[in-house]
């Protein structure tokens, strides 16, 4: 396929209009069919659930060139799987898994000029999403659903080389115990907005949010999962029921396990512990992982002995490994790799 005249190295994340997006609708009880089109905008009642009460959930994949040159996405099953829990969470009717993975497939087929080739480190970012689209006033959950899939090319995450981050520690939470933390639900990251322009305007990258009941255990940044590497070696990510169960960070768990031969635990972390540990990364689809150089608590800094140039050496081996799984040079477990 004759790719798009586009500077692939260049592109920035940012939304780029690709020719086609998967739409289906959701009336009296049932999904259609679902149809390819090239109409990129939506149009709806002014009193739409999504607009009134931010009835809406999404996904986040890529879809990417092997080095044998393979247009592949990765572990979309997990994707679907997760939004089917986030529209049960919202009383959003659930898109079946199946047809999940499908119009995933299809759209990614459709723009396949839009797939960035292998070597640029760009690729191409795939948006599942579903939101209330017909009118409610008084609070309910809406009749009338739209389950669409865009994708837009993204460029490579490290421009210019790793940049280790500097992260805070947050004074506002994300997601309260029993909330809706653990769904990928646009209404988490509406609130987490004030948060991060806060930092930023602070001199941070990223805020580290505390659980809100105690505060002093480790959940999340606004949209990455915290791996960290203890001085012995082993691997630790935050368990809370509040975090979003990143897809990165449980393949990153075991890749630990089965490839490296490292220990993996999943278990509460304090911040005060946050010093006792050599490295640390953040996990999601964009980056894979990025590495923290850094974190303030309150004007106590920990700075993490892998320092701000550069991966720790038990990150890089993660990073390189499922990197490699994804790219095909390493042999990946079943169903992680799927060919479009
Ligand atoms: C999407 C998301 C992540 C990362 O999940 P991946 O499946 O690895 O991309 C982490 N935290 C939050 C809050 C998210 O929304």
């Amino acid at each position: 396929m004759e790719k798009k005249n586009i500077d692939w190295a260049g592109l920035g994340f940012g939304y780029i209009k690709t020719d086609y997006r998967f739409v289906s609708n959701y009336k009296n009880g049932a999904w259609d069919e679902g149809i390819l089109t090239q109409e990129a905008n939506v149009v709806m009642n002014e009193c739409a659930g999504v607009l009134q009460y931010a009835q809406t959930v999404f996904e986040g994949m890529k879809a990417y060139t092997t080095t044998d040159g393979r247009i592949v996405t990765f572990r979309p099953d997990l994707n679907a799987e997760r939004m089917e829990q986030s529209a049960a969470r919202l009383e959003m009717p659930v898109y079946p898994r199946d047809k999940f993975v499908e119009a995933v497939l299809k759209t990614v087929k459709a723009n396949g000029a839009y797939v960035p080739p292998y070597g640029s480190g760009a690729t191409l970012y795939v948006r599942p999403f579903m939101f209330g689209s017909d009118s409610v006033i008084g609070v309910k959950p809406s009749e009338e659903y739209q389950f669409r899939v865009f994708t837009t090319p993204v460029g490579p995450y490290f421009k210019g080389g790793v940049r280790p981050l500097t992260i805070r520690v947050c004074d506002f939470d994300r997601a309260a115990p029993r909330g809706t933390g653990h769904i990928k639900a646009g209404l988490n990251y509406a609130m987490s907005l004030h948060a991060i322009m806060d930092a930023h305007q602070q001199g941070y990258d990223e805020n580290m949010y505390l659980d809100a009941a105690t505060r002093t255990k480790v959940e999340e940044t606004g949209g990455a999962n915290f791996l960290f590497v203890t001085r012995d070696g082993k691997v630790v990510t935050p368990k809370s029921d509040s975090i979003l169960p990143s897809i990165t960070r449980r393949s990153l768990v075991q890749v630990a396990r089965e490839y490296l031969g490292l220990e993996a635990q999943e278990r509460e972390v304090y911040a005060k512990e946050l010093g006792e540990f050599a490295e640390c990364g953040l996990c999601g689809t964009a980056a894979v992982i990025s590495p923290v150089g850094k974190i303030v608590d309150h004007g106590k800094e920990i700075i993490f002995p892998s320092g701000m140039e550069q991966m720790g050496p038990v990150t890089k081996k993660l990073y390189d490994t499922l990197t490699g799984i994804q790219m095909g040079t390493i042999k990946a477990p079943e169903g992680w790799v799927v060919e479009i």
